[in-house]
């Protein structure tokens, strides 16, 4: 039985290094030093012992194609919205791979109002019959999330969460499976009260760790640390990180239990 995350970007919205930017981490020599846009995939047995594994992108980040390649993903069982920033969804266009693979459309799920905008955003991907030549574009079925409302995906059960984005509310994933649990909340500034009790006796939570200096829309490295101390997960990983943390210096001063996360790093919430 497999329950893992793996973290496919774990940077800031301009990625790491940024284009034009001379600095210590963006010259950085240390692969952990280079981040691209934040997504995650979260893979799991189905319970027909060995296969299939089923196996969910968390966003689709500008660099969606790179990383799928990188890390061998062939197929996926549908893509999760949090939100719909740019670097979170701008990757989009390369699902139509995935439908050409699996001869089948791909399921995405994700609010009313990120459905809304991703429609906007791709227009000649939703509303096709409208384009001036017939293209390929990727085939999609849209799901409505809503928070609280719980989701069973092949044997493991998805609750979005409600996460403040600064003023924006936003959705993080908590996945129940075969008894251990995790928690992805990316681009989060604030916990609505709602939302701590659906965060309890995690065996993993992963969350925004911005930089050490204040952002009206993400929660600093010292903010992060206050909420793992109050949710008190098993560990935690910090993503969504600026070109102000250098891993190697970070790493080693953070508390017993939490670890800043890298691009291509698994996390095994279950063996
Ligand atoms: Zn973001
Ligand atoms: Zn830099
Ligand atoms: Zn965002």
């Amino acid at each position: 039985m497999v329950f893992e995350l793996i973290f496919l970007g774990t940077g800031t919205s301009a990625g790491v290094p940024m284009i034009g930017c001379d600095c210590e981490v963006c010259t950085s020599d240390d692969p952990r030093d280079r981040r691209d846009r934040p997504s995650a995939l979260v893979r799991y047995h189905d319970g027909q012992d060995p296969e299939p594994v089923r196996q969910f992108l968390i966003d689709t980040a500008p660099e969606m194609r790179q990383q799928a390649i990188r890390h061998g993903i062939k197929r996926i069982d549908g893509v999760l919205y949090t939100h719909g920033h740019a670097d979170h969804i701008f990757g989009l266009d390369d699902l139509r791979r995935f439908n050409a693979v699996m001869k089948s459309a791909v399921d995405i799920h994700a609010e009313p109002r990120v459905l809304a905008s991703l429609r906007k955003m791709f227009p000649y991907v939703f509303t096709p019959e409208k384009n001036v030549n017939p293209s390929f574009v990727p085939t999609l079925i849209a799901h409505e999330l809503e928070p609280g409302r719980t989701l069973d995906l092949f044997g493991a059960v998805w609750t979005p969460i409600r996460l403040m984005h600064g003023r924006l509310p936003i959705l993080g994933f908590r996945v129940d499976y075969g008894g251990k649990s995790l928690a992805y909340c990316t681009d989060v500034s604030a916990f609505p009260p709602e939302s701590y009790p659906l965060l309890q006796n995690l065996d993993v939570l992963v969350i925004d760790g911005l930089r050490y200096r204040h952002h009206p829309t993400h929660l600093t490295i010292d903010q992060a640390l206050e909420q793992i101390e109050q949710i008190k997960p098993g560990k935690a990983y910090l993503t969504h990180l600026a070109h102000d943390v250098k891993y190697a210096e970070l790493e080693p001063k953070l508390p017993k239990g939490v670890h800043l996360s890298y691009d291509g790093l698994v996390v095994e919430v279950r063996e």
